[in-house]
């Protein structure tokens, strides 16, 4: 791939069959092995706060067969010194906003983000709605398919010195691939998880309503970057040809890729996040919170790797803060 002047080059591979899996590594301690007691259908409902911090959990278990609508078995308490959420970026910040923690300034369930891919535009065969270079212009040829690697692809990422003089978000434009174009979202207050007036039918706790909304800055963070896109290859190649889709069409057809991002995010204090840099909710002892949902804003490689890394850190932290290993 040849290098362009505020980007980033990455060559990035998919395998078919050495997809990530769990693993039992021998010597290694696993759950089954360990003093960690997991209890199947088990729902948090609620986590009681007594001077701020949380005293016991209440959790519900549900009975009900296939085809029939559960209904609730029964409940239990669980005490605890120290709450770890980790139910997953949507799910943390219903069950804080339920239980009400963490939400003196707003923030819980704020900055909701997800990563939008622009697919292609139905009648356009041949070009797709990302800032598409004319394959060949640069000399890059796509690889396809071969042996055990799916796809092997180039992507250009606006550099961090691009980033920071832009003040954009990242995006990742795909040169020769699927085409699809892979947008990260800047992080925006408005865009949030919030409790529903409705209710579940089996606990019957206020549902989860998902507000997901681009920030106002989303067009002109698109056209600065895909202009400095175009601008780069030019001086490589004067007669290239870039295909920039229009800000509007890109978003007529922005589907949602998963990856939830945000909801209690990480900040210096309870008025810029949820969680301190331990992962800590502002304003308890012992509350933490695992999972991308601490995410201030997005990256654009897949979450999961970081949130197994962010989760080490955090074991180890309480460890230290509980004086054991
Ligand atoms: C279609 C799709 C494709 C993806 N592909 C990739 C990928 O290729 N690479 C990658 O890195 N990431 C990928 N992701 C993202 C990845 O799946 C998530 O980032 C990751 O699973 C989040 O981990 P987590 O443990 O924080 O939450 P989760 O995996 O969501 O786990 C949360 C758990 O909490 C449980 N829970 C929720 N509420 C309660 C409650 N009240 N009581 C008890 N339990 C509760 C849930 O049942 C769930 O088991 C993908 C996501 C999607 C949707």
């Amino acid at each position: 791939m040849p290098e362009l002047e505020g980007f980033d080059v990455d060559m990035y591979q998919f395998f078919n069959d050495h997809q990530f899996q769990a693993r039992l590594l021998d010597g290694e301690s696993t759950i089954g092995n360990s003093d960690v007691r997991v209890i199947l259908n088990a729902s948090l409902l609620d986590m009681t706060k007594v001077s701020s911090n949380v005293s016991e959990l209440t959790v519900g278990v549900m009975q009900g067969d296939n085809g029939v609508t559960p209904t609730m078995l029964g409940e239990f308490n669980i005490d605890s010194e120290v709450v770890v959420l980790a139910c997953g970026a949507v799910a943390n910040a219903r069950q804080l906003l339920l239980s009400d923690f963490g939400d003196t300034n707003d923030n819980v369930g704020a900055y909701f983000m997800c990563h939008p891919i622009a697919t292609k535009t139905p009648g356009f065969d041949a070009v797709n709605v990302a800032p598409r270079l004319e394959q060949g212009v640069l000399g890059y040829r796509n690889v396809g398919q071969f042996s055990n690697i799916y796809a092997l692809k180039g992507v250009y990422t606006p550099n961090e010195a691009t980033t920071l003089e832009l003040e954009t978000g990242r995006c990742w434009l795909d040169n020769g691939g699927s085409g699809d174009f892979y947008h990260e979202m800047l992080p925006w207050k408005e865009s949030r998880i919030s409790l529903a007036d409705t209710k579940d039918e089996v606990f019957k706790q206020a549902q989860t309503q998902i507000d997901w909304q681009l920030s106002p800055n989303s067009e002109a963070n698109y056209n600065s970057l895909t202009g400095l896109y175009r601008e780069s290859v030019l001086k490589v190649n004067s007669t290239a040809t870039v295909t920039i889709q229009p800000w509007a069409d890109v978003q007529k057809n922005m589907v949602v890729n998963g990856h939830h991002l945000g909801t209690t995010r990480m900040g210096w204090s309870a008025e810029d996040g949820v969680v301190d840099s331990n992962l800590k909710v502002f304003g308890t002892d012992n509350l933490y919170v695992a999972g991308s949902s601490i995410w201030a804003s997005a990256g654009i490689s897949n979450p999961t790797f970081s949130i197994i890394t962010f989760s080490i850190r955090l074991a180890d932290h309480i460890g230290e803060t509980l004086g054991k290993e």
